[in-house]
């Protein structure tokens, strides 16, 4: 039996002389493994369908739990993601957040358009506001989405000497002072990415280096996934 899916390339593997085995993100299935038969040899066909953060058109063969891709048509390769080490690790985020919080079979739309967005936005413009944006969604999307309008512990605004608390997502007032320091920049970009009303003065480039630091954080201690890229790209940013 055949199927036919959309799906985004979140990583791949090789095997066997010529071989690459696949991990797929599908609009209509969720997360599923597919072999590619033959596409590290030169001039293969397929070839452009086994790199990574191709989004396409899949065919794929199902035998059982397995799947072999038959054909694929190119929706978009995201090319400009390969012409540039910041854009590229930066991509290579948003593929490795989607594998951590998927689970094998269960369908996640929003995430994956979502996905397909990030990589696109980060072709044509800012691909750290793009990252910070994808991030706080499939956070929202697993269940452990930030708060930031006010003081969580007493409503008050927030302000110098805020808080932040990894345990529940939390900013706090100096004054309830929960969790660790953080910084006003670092909660106007987050406010910024989120489409949410923000301080543009106070929304800087060291914010962004220290939401995906703060990001980072919050992800590891709520999923206990440790996504590589991510430390990769924060390390560029911060060099
Ligand atoms: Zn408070």
């Amino acid at each position: 039996m055949e199927i036919k899916t959309d799906a985004l390339v979140l990583r791949t593997a090789d095997y066997g002389e010529n071989d690459k085995m696949l991990t797929l993100f599908s609009l209509q299935y969720g997360k599923i493994s597919a072999a590619a038969k033959g596409v590290r040899k030169p001039g293969a066909k397929l070839r452009f369908a086994a790199q990574p953060f191709c989004f396409a058109e899949y065919v794929l063969a199902e035998k059982g739990e397995r799947h072999t891709v038959v054909s694929a048509a190119l929706t978009d390769g995201f090319y400009a993601l390969r012409e540039d080490i910041g854009k590229f690790y930066a991509a290579a985020c948003v593929t490795g957040i989607s594998d951590a919080v998927l689970y094998g079979g269960i369908v996640n739309e929003e995430l994956f358009l979502r996905a397909v967005s990030a990589l696109g936005e980060m072709c044509r413009g800012n691909e750290a506001e793009a990252l910070i944006s994808f991030f706080l969604k499939a956070l929202e999307l697993s269940g452990y989405g930030l708060s930031f309008g006010a003081c969580a512990g007493c409503g008050a605004p927030l302000a110098e000497g805020l808080r932040f608390d990894l345990s529940d997502g939390s900013f706090y007032c100096g004054e309830c002072a929960r969790g660790a320091g953080a910084s006003l920049s670092t909660l106007n970009v987050l406010r910024k990415c989120a489409g949410q009303p923000y301080d543009a003065e106070a929304a800087g480039k060291d914010g962004v280096l220290r939401a995906l630091r703060l990001l980072s954080a919050y992800f590891g201690e709520k999923t206990g996934a440790r996504v590589k890229a991510l430390g990769e790209y924060i390390a560029l940013l911060g060099a």
